[in-house]
Order: structure tokens, then sequence, then C-alpha cells
């Protein structure tokens, strides 16, 4: 009879070696969401975990847990918080710790997050035509002072800032939705440039958000039937349609059209409010080509 030796390292329960940190009542509760799945993400990335709890009338809960080796390596030292209202550890925070010790959670594939491309102040202001630059000041002068302020500047001669890449707007909004952080200030800011992309009639620049948009929300799944979902999809079909009008012949037979095709081969057609995104906007004249 043969003993192999394991060198599996040994995993040291996060269950038990925090359990004196909840009250029995606690403990009993979390079991129960625990076992009857009211975990309804839990997320790791690196040493971090996010998890949404379904608490009772249908609230959501989010917990976050941080953990670290302690200097001995006994166990791991953690950091632990949930949003709801109790003032004790809870036991949404229990049933998250149950569930890393059974490893039910994913380790999502995040995307590089890209920096955005150089900027200089001075470089900026020297590429403005002076024409432009004097009409500008005009605008903004108010009582003998000029209000020159760097991010107003750059929506208005936007024209003049460095373009940010397709990957750029894709990987930090993909980021976002799958961990569930900062997904309303990506999109407020992602909008807002698509906006002045279309002011000024760089629709090829508009085209390549609006495409990050919809792609990191297909990819994420996160087409719900959600309002804020619905409102966000009407937007971005006013601003397809408008590109589709105005843009030239080369984006729109080059880009444009193949994108709505292979969205259509794919079958994104299950969400409604998604198909609306497309439905007509290509012109039969393209469509018969094939
Ligand atoms: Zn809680």
């Amino acid at each position: 009879m043969s003993h192999k030796t394991s060198h599996k390292k040994k995993v040291i329960s996060l269950e038990r070696t925090y359990a004196n940190d909840f009250a029995l009542v606690i403990r009993e509760r979390g079991k129960e969401y625990f076992l009857n799945k009211k975990i309804k993400t839990c997320i790791k990335n690196n040493h971090e975990y996010y998890a949404t709890v379904t608490g009772s009338e249908h609230n959501e809960y989010h917990v976050f847990i941080s953990t670290s080796k302690s200097i001995h390596q006994h166990h791991e030292l953690i950091n632990y918080v949930c949003d709801c209202p109790c003032e004790f550890p809870c036991k949404h925070i229990y049933a998250v710790l149950l569930a890393i010790d059974n490893k039910q959670y994913i380790k999502p594939k995040l995307k590089p997050e890209l920096p955005p491309k150089n900027f200089s102040f001075k470089k900026f202001i020297q590429m403005i035509p002076p024409k432009q630059l004097k009409k500008y000041l005009l605008q903004h002068l108010d009582d003998y002072k000029v209000v020159v302020d760097k991010e107003t500047m750059k929506q208005y001669f936007i024209e003049y800032v460095p373009k940010e890449s397709y990957e750029f707007y894709y990987n930090h909004l993909y980021n976002a939705y799958i961990l569930q952080q900062n997904v309303e200030q990506e999109l407020q800011y992602d909008m807002m440039q698509l906006r002045e992309y279309m002011n000024h009639s760089d629709f090829q620049q508009a085209f390549l958000i609006l495409k990050a948009i919809i792609c990191s929300m297909i990819d994420t799944n996160h087409l719900s039937n959600e309002e804020s979902v619905i409102d966000l999809l009407l937007k971005l079909r006013m601003y397809l349609r408008i590109i589709m009008r105005k843009a030239d012949e080369q984006l729109k037979e080059n880009f444009i059209v193949p994108w709505i095709k292979q969205i259509e081969d794919k079958n994104f057609y299950n969400h409604i409010y998604l198909e609306d995104v497309f439905s007509d906007i290509i012109p039969v004249t393209y469509k018969s080509e094939k």
C-alpha cells in the first residue's frame, strides 16, 4: 500500500476562518441564501470578489470582498462590505463567503484597459486655425475676461483632439459591464463624445463609438428590457439613422452595412429593442446587392 504525498495547496475555508464574525442566526440565514441560490452573480478579479445577492422583497445587494495573505500565511485576511441596511456583518456577506469556498464564482477575462492618447494642450491650441480661435474667444468673452476651459475647448474643437480607437471605447465599457463598476459614468462619457463627433460631422468616429457601445452590451449579455437600456437603444437608433443619412458612401459600404449584416447573420435579433435599432436602416439599394 503506497501513500502518495499530496503537493496540493491546502484550501483554507474563509467561512470557517471568519465564522465568529457572524451571529449564529445570521450564519443560518446566510447558508439558506447560499443554498437557495440567492447569489445572482459572483465575479472574481484577482483578489477581489464582486457579488450581487437577491435579498428580501427582490431587493438586490452588492457585496464586495477582498482578500490578502496574512504574514503567517495561515489564512487569508479579508475585507468585506455590503450595501444593505445592516450595521453588522450580514447574511449576504456570509452567503458570498460560502460561495467563494465552494468556488461558485466566475473568473471573467477582462480586456486590457487602454490609456487615452497623449494630449498636449499647447499642441492643440497651435492646431486651431487663428480665425476659429478668435471666434471662440469672442463668443466666450465675458466682461473682458476670456473663459479658456480645457474641457469646453476640447469639446468645441474636438476635431483637433487625438481620436481614440474602437478598442479604447469597447474595452473600457466591456470591463465596466463585466465588473458592474462605473457603467453609468462610462456610458455618459461615450454618449457625450458620440454626440460631439456627430455635431462636428465626423460620422466615422461617431459610428465607431456607437458600435463599441452596442457590441460591449451584446458581448457581456447586458441587453435587457430595463428602461435605461431601452432609452439608450432608442438614442442609438436615432444616431445610427442620422449617420446612415449623412455619412459618405465609403463609410456606409465598407463599415456600417457589413456590420449590420454581421449582426443579422449572428441572430442578435432576439432582443426586440435591439432589432428596432437596425430595422429598415439599410436602404433597399444596399440589400439588393449580393
Ligand atoms: Zn448585506
